[in-house]
């Protein structure tokens, strides 16, 4: 029987995610209960129907419903969603249930790109030029009336899937096509109209950073600020690496911080969760994408924090540990990120083909400072680049005394990695 003092958490996790293992071990480590919805029923779910659960995520209000429902039996103390789409079905239960969470407002609109840039511009917050299009317009006469260079992307993918730099018309024209070739594969038709639109942005030159926080009664608490040191010009954007603390001058990094708090009050972003991309140049921080929910695949391995005074001895909390605490409402002893560097590279897709096997994991591993080398994509398995793909085939991660020394480490690493494909 669990005990009935112990928090419940309903976590929403789509079927396609690397987080599962890093909550449930969170979980466990907090003494949490975990349940786990998703939206396709598991075989387990009869043997074990306090700890899996089926919900709509197609409709929000319908799983707020059965969420409701479910919650009749099973105290829920909070909610929580690991992408994008589960975040907004996270606000609808955490709404219904009057839980901790975001507005359905606000995560609709960190979900859905157009959306969001009309939030911010209506509110200040800087943005890129953008204008919405619809498959099906002529799109030379577009090409011709556009400022260069532009970034297309679709609405809702994530993982920088679809999203395309043209700097000029005949780039436009073959961006705008092939944008519009991913964005009719059957699977991602079937998920909407927001299918059918492109939006058109002004390319934002500069560096740029990934801000992790955690939204606390709409205050936004930085957990870190990453840089990444490979530039992201295009035209794909596939990322590499990540590297905490950053390097900008401290007052680049304070306007970039009070950029993402503007975008957290102007979409109404409350509680839980944020990642966001910013860029910086001579006009200052620009706000690229705010998500609600925390980073994606297996990067938030790279984050831990300090214990607090009281957890002194007890080692580090990780960055699940510190959401769950946030949602089910048990006290934070420290938003505060160890004293160390640290970074990971996301791997990138080396070509496309099938993958046979990858040489060099026990070299790259042997790297002085480097933790951990993590291939996610298995043998047999087809790679698809950028900008059709979005998934990397494994993660390198590294800690040490500076940002200098953790990048160097985890350029020695991938060097060391080979990727035979057949
Ligand atoms: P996703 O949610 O799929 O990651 P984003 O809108 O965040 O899509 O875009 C992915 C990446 O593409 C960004 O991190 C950034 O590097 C690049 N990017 C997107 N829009 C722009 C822009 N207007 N200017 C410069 N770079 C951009």
């Amino acid at each position: 029987m669990p005990c009935p003092s112990k928090p419940r958490l309903l976590l929403l996790l789509p079927t396609a995610t690397y987080r599962a293992a890093a909550f449930v071990e969170a979980a466990r480590r907090l003494g949490v209960e975990l349940t786990v919805a998703s939206e396709l029923p598991s075989t387990f779910q009869q043997a074990q129907p306090d700890r899996l659960v089926t919900l709509d995520f197609s409709d929000p209000e319908r799983a707020a419903q059965q969420a409701y429902q479910f919650a009749r039996t099973h105290a829920i103390a909070g909610v929580t969603g690991v992408d994008d789409t589960a975040a907004v079905v996270a606000a609808a239960i955490a709404e219904r249930l009057g839980l901790r969470g975001n507005p359905v407002s606000a995560a609709l609109a960190a979900r859905d790109k157009h959306l969001q840039r009309k939030e911010l511009a209506r509110r200040g917050v800087p943005v890129p030029r953008f204008e919405l299009h619809e498959l099906g317009e002529d799109v030379s006469d577009l090409a011709a009336r556009m400022h260069y260079p532009c970034v297309l992307k679709p609405l809702r993918l994530s993982a920088s899937r679809g999203v395309i730099r043209a700097d000029d018309p005949p780039g436009f024209v073959a961006a705008f096509a092939r944008l519009q070739q991913i964005l009719e594969q059957p699977d991602v038709a079937a998920c909407g109209g927001w299918t059918r639109y492109v939006l058109v942005e002004d390319f934002v030159p500069g560096p740029e950073v990934a801000l992790e926080g955690l939204v606390i009664e709409g205050r936004l608490h930085v957990l870190a600020l990453f840089d990444k040191p490979d530039p992201l010009d295009g035209p794909f954007f596939e990322e590499t690496i990540y590297l905490t603390p950053s390097r900008l001058p401290e007052p680049a990094r304070r306007v970039i911080v009070e950029c993402g708090q503007a975008a957290v009050a102007a979409l109404g972003v409350r509680e839980g969760p944020i990642h966001a991309e910013l860029r910086y140049n001579a006009g200052g921080p620009w706000l690229i994408e705010l998500a609600a929910r925390s980073i994606g695949g297996r990067c938030s391995a790279v984050l831990r924090f300090t214990a607090g005074e009281r957890g002194r001895g007890k080692g580090c909390a990780s960055l699940e540990e510190l959401i769950i605490r946030h949602a089910v409402g048990l006290p934070i002893p420290s938003l505060e990120r160890e004293q160390c560097a640290a970074g990971v590279v996301m791997i990138p897709v080396p070509g496309a083909g099938v993958l046979r096997e990858v040489r060099g994991i026990a070299e790259a591993r042997a790297v002085p400072l480097v933790e951990d080398v993590v291939i996610t994509a298995h043998p047999d398995q087809p790679l698809v680049p950028w900008p059709e793909g979005s998934r990397y085939p494994g993660f390198i991660f590294a800690r040490g005394e500076t940002p200098e020394a953790v990048e160097a480490a985890l350029r020695a690493a991938h060097g060391r990695l080979t990727f035979v494909l057949g």
